[in-house]
């Protein structure tokens, strides 16, 4: 018989009931080393005081009202975006997955009005979009494909880093070349800055539009604010999520004034995007995270962890292989299947993620501990130790 929940997940068999910082507590009292933060979701730890006085205090005014009203809240939101990032104007989502959508929207919009015949959005192996049909396609990975044909057209898939490719298959029909700067559930593959300053000399020459995908690498997990900063480029059009609501559910997609032109009154929307709770959380995680001392003790703590993680890795060369990521969005390649990991690091009561290409993740809250840094070390060496 089918589970009341769609089964769509395999769970593991732990229900978390609270958290403090980067403490999971599960139901059973058990404190679990929170490595995973919900998937980079929770950037400022669980249950985080200024956010749950954002929330709350949000909450006892008003939570839902209509993009038929002006909202200030969003307001706020959006214009702490674009202080912050390239783009001159925000759309406020739910999920990544909608920010997605609406960025292939935008694309299509914008060479539409142009227009010019340009459908083609090149895309690269090893992305992760969305679940939606359009993200789907623009990952076009089999396992996420398989069933649901048939898929939207006008993506082509690319070989990940393969500049080659690249220049071979970009050309004045390209609309857009989408990528992440740091491939997450691709297995933390960090592209290099030459290659994204590459990809935008190459995105100019022809005209397309570059639309960086950020909800899992942006809002400070790599020691910038967002990733493509490190490259000292600037995108188009460029998705958030998962970081920017600290927990709560929020995304936005960011552009400039002019790949956004097409997008006027009636052409988008949302019943719950940028809803005044969901704002009033966003805007407080913006206030925290885009502060310059506060992303310094990010670059701080990931230097600390990463030479710690290089020294596990000496230490379990049968279990690791190397250390790869940026700032606080690290992996560990494995030589034993991740899966294994991470069940060995819930017996010793600690949280990570697994993602492709052999690769466990580690992705901290932001504001984790030197203490707790030590702390998931030794215990990510217990479960090391327990697989040889
Ligand atoms: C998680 C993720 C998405 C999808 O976000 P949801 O909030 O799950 O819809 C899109 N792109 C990237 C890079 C992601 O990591």
């Amino acid at each position: 018989m089918i589970s009341h929940v769609l089964p769509t997940y395999n769970r593991a068999p732990i229900a978390f009931e609270k958290g403090e910082g980067a403490w999971a507590i599960a139901t059973d009292g058990t404190r679990y080393l929170d490595l995973g933060s919900g998937i980079a979701v929770n950037v400022l730890g669980h249950a985080n005081p200024d956010l749950v006085a954002a929330l709350t205090e949000q909450a006892g005014k008003i939570w839902h009202v209509s993009n038929l009203y002006q909202i200030p809240q969003q307001e706020r939101l959006a214009d702490l975006l674009v202080e912050h990032t390239f783009a001159d104007t925000a759309f406020i989502t739910n999920s990544g997955t909608e920010a997605a959508e609406l960025a292939i929207k935008m694309i299509r919009k914008y060479w539409h009005d142009q227009g010019q015949d340009r459908i083609e959005i090149l895309t690269f192996e090893g992305a992760f979009h969305g679940r939606s049909t359009g993200a789907i396609a623009a990952s076009g990975a089999e396992k996420m494909v398989k069933g649901f044909g048939p898929l939207m057209p006008g993506f082509r898939t690319l070989p990940w880093g393969d500049l080659d490719a690249l220049k071979a298959a970009i050309s004045d029909k390209t609309a857009a070349v989408m990528l992440e700067p740091v491939q997450g559930e691709g297995g933390i593959r960090p592209l290099p800055d030459a290659d994204l300053r590459q990809i935008r000399a190459l995105c100019d020459k022809h005209g397309a539009l570059l639309v960086l995908d950020e909800v899992q690498c942006g809002m400070g997990r790599t020691g910038r604010l967002f990733a493509h900063e490190y490259a000292g480029i600037t995108p188009d059009i460029m998705m958030v999520a998962k970081g920017i609501g600290g927990g709560f559910p929020l995304g936005a997609v960011l552009a400039t004034e002019k790949a956004a032109a097409g997008m006027v009154a009636g052409t988008h929307g949302s019943t719950y995007g940028g809803n005044p709770l969901a704002c009033a959380v966003g805007a407080r995680v913006m206030e925290i995270v885009a502060d310059d001392a506060f992303l310094a003790e990010v670059n701080r703590k990931a230097a600390l962890f990463r030479q710690r993680l290089e020294g596990l890795v000496a230490a379990h060369p049968d279990v690791f292989e190397s250390v790869r990521g940026q700032g606080l969005m690290l992996g560990l390649k494995c030589k034993v299947a991740p899966t294994d990991v991470v069940k060995a690091g819930y017996a010793q009561h600690l949280l990570t993620v697994p993602a492709a290409d052999n690769t466990l993740r580690l992705l901290p809250p932001l504001n984790i501990s030197d203490d707790e840094i030590t702390e998931a070390v030794a215990r990510l060496d217990r479960a090391a130790a327990s697989l040889g």
